[in-house]
């Protein structure tokens, strides 16, 4: 028994020194990354129940040489814990918005631009005058851009959220509340947050086909989300099924890779003109 316990211990101090050495690793990779061009962006259509572009969720990607694919899951924490988020998420919204504006101005079409929004970013100096720069070729429609956030953001006090928040919807943004479901907050918030949307997590879709409960809290979601005006968004839609489901509960947006997985620059263009002149 006593062996038992030891070995048990040496697997686990294992296991923790390769996490430790993998932080590390990526931590010290990720420092390099932006200057090496290694650290890019993809983009995942998002589209109304009518088959029409509702908009697309710019998503990160980091190739690199040592570490190959690197998970946004596992780095975005990282950066967030080390203060590199900052530099990394005027990046992204800089250059998803020069990417988007792009394909918007070939393809003459408006769509809306989904950024992730981290929370430390959002609390770092001067946000709001470098997001206004980093944004500029959207040249003031800010109406076309959402910030995600999600409950994560109330790890802070909601006193100081809500200021933030509600200046970037005074500014004309939308905001949409990600992995909605999943957290400890209640429906209460929808109630506090100035959000036009809400995002249905993909745990919720994975198991209503089978799951009463699941089915019920959807259903209760979409209709609560669009009683208060706001836009229902479903995520991780893989199947036709779960379509029909989502469509017959009156959900009105659905993301996920039944309709496409997320799409390099180019391939979004060509996405978009198959889709265009069908
Ligand atoms: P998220 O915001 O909830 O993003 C949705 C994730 O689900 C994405 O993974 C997307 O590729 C994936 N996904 C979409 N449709 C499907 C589907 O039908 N099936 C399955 N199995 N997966 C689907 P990804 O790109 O690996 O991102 C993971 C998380 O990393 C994101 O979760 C978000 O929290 C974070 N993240 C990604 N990009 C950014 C970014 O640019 N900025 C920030 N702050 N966080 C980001
Ligand atoms: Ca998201
Ligand atoms: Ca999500
Ligand atoms: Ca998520």
């Amino acid at each position: 028994e006593a062996k038992k316990q030891k070995n048990t211990f040496c697997i686990y101090s294992e296991d923790l020194k390769n996490s430790q050495t993998e932080y590390l690793e990526i931590e010290h990779e990720l420092h390099n990354a932006l200057a090496k061009n290694e650290i890019y962006m993809v983009y995942q259509p998002q589209i109304n129940a009518d088959g029409t572009l509702h908009g697309v969720e710019a998503l990160v990607r980091w190739n690199n040489k040592k570490l190959g694919m690197v998970h946004p899951d596992k780095f975005i924490p990282i950066a967030e814990e080390n203060g590199m988020i900052v530099e990394l998420s005027r990046f992204i919204i800089s250059k998803s918005a020069e990417d988007i504006y792009e394909v918007q101005r070939l393809l003459d079409i408006d769509f809306q631009l989904s950024i992730n929004l981290s929370v430390r970013h959002l609390f770092s100096e001067n946000f709001l005058e470098n997001t206004l720069k980093d944004i500029k070729v959207f040249d003031g429609e800010y109406g076309l851009i959402t910030f995600e956030i999600t409950e994560r953001l109330f790890i802070k006090d909601i006193n100081h959220v809500l200021p933030l928040l509600n200046i970037l919807k005074e500014k004309g943004f939308q905001i949409s509340l990600d992995d909605f479901g999943t957290g400890y907050s209640s429906l209460g918030i929808l109630r506090t947050l100035p959000i036009n949307e809400i995002k249905i997590d993909k745990s919720f879709v994975d198991e209503m086909i089978h799951e009463h409960d699941a089915r019920v809290l959807s259903k209760s979601i979409i209709k609560i989300g669009q009683d208060l005006s706001m836009k229902i968004l479903a995520e991780g839609v893989e199947t036709a099924e779960q379509l029909e489901l989502l469509k017959f509960q009156n959900c009105e947006i659905f993301q996920g890779y039944y309709f496409s997985k997320p799409l390099d620059h180019m391939s979004l263009i060509a996405f978009l003109q198959k889709g265009i002149s069908s």
